[in-house]
């Protein structure tokens, strides 16, 4: 495997790949690696004939008072990570590489009415700008190593739709490729923040996912309960059993639309602090 850390020497190493016709697969992540991530390896090393993984913590995704000082940043263990997993390239640029001081152009996924309605819920709602840090910095790093594949987990699922309709907006040619959760044998979905709970916090974390089982069997067992009572026991319970919640909604999974009336296929989606800690999960509920 190889490091690299310039934006050029990435960009001569993949062109020499295309000239080569070789199928290039690219997961872009944070690091603080965790089997999450390692899962989109695998897939990204079974589609394709070259796997380049990034590293790169993005300040524009961040917002006041977040975590980017704090961020776990553990690049040679990352490394022997990716290493076993037989990557070609690691991506792992310092932040100057990749912003200018006078960087000036951003991809803001929220610049239009469509746009708009994918960003003002969920995630997007209580961290403004951070889809537009996302869209910037996945926007560049597809131009870097100009991949056949692009792999995102549904973990974060929101941002998955955001990239994917960024790729279709702007003619990106990328195939856009969704993996699932990987969560740990409790159901806790793996972070690389999870890293921050304490033990306790870390028993409290797994009712987030446990809640949003629940309710998707209670749900499904249940054809009346419509989505005003839904989110209202469980809304209940994860205050109960995590702490704060910050949201719980359900939506369309396609258009991120809130939903009114139940439908066969429905996104449950939910953040809490558990601590200081932002957690998020999701499930799709098939009713
Ligand atoms: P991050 O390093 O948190 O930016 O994540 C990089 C990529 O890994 C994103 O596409 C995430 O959705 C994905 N990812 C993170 N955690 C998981 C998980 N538990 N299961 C599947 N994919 C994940």
């Amino acid at each position: 495997m190889k490091l690299i850390r310039r934006p050029d020497t990435l960009r001569a190493v993949t062109r020499r790949f295309r000239r080569q016709k070789l199928q290039i697969g690219f997961v872009p992540t944070m690091g603080a690696l965790h089997e999450g991530h390692l899962a989109l390896v695998r897939r990204a090393r079974r589609d394709n004939d070259r796997v380049i993984v990034s590293i790169f913590v993005n300040p524009l995704q961040f917002g006041p008072g977040e975590d980017l000082k704090k961020y776990p940043r553990q690049l040679a263990q990352d490394a022997r990570h990716l290493r076993r997993e037989k990557t070609d390239i690691l991506f792992s640029p310092p932040a100057d590489a990749m912003y200018d001081r006078d960087f000036a152009t951003v991809v803001d996924p929220g610049g239009s009415e469509a746009g708009r309605s994918l960003t003002s819920v969920l995630c997007g709602r209580f961290r403004p700008g951070h889809f537009r840090g996302v869209c910037t910095v996945v926007l560049k790093l597809l131009e870097l190593t100009q991949p056949d594949r692009v792999y995102f987990g549904a973990k974060d699922y929101q941002q998955g739709i955001v990239v994917n309709r960024m790729i279709r907006d702007l003619n990106l040619p990328v195939r856009f490729v969704l993996c699932p959760t990987v969560r740990e044998k409790d159901g806790l979905a793996m972070s690389s923040r999870n890293a921050y709970l304490s033990a306790s916090d870390r028993k409290q974390a797994s009712g987030l996912s446990r809640t949003l089982f629940e309710l998707r069997d209670a749900v499904r067992e249940n054809g009346r309960m419509m989505p005003a009572g839904i989110l209202r026991r469980g809304l209940k319970m994860l205050a109960a059993r995590v702490g704060r919640v910050q949201y719980l909604e359900l939506l369309d999974p396609e258009t991120l639309t809130p939903l009114r009336r139940r439908q066969p296929r429905m996104l449950l989606a939910a953040a809490c602090f558990v601590g200081k800690t932002r957690l998020i999960d999701n499930v799709i509920i098939r009713g």
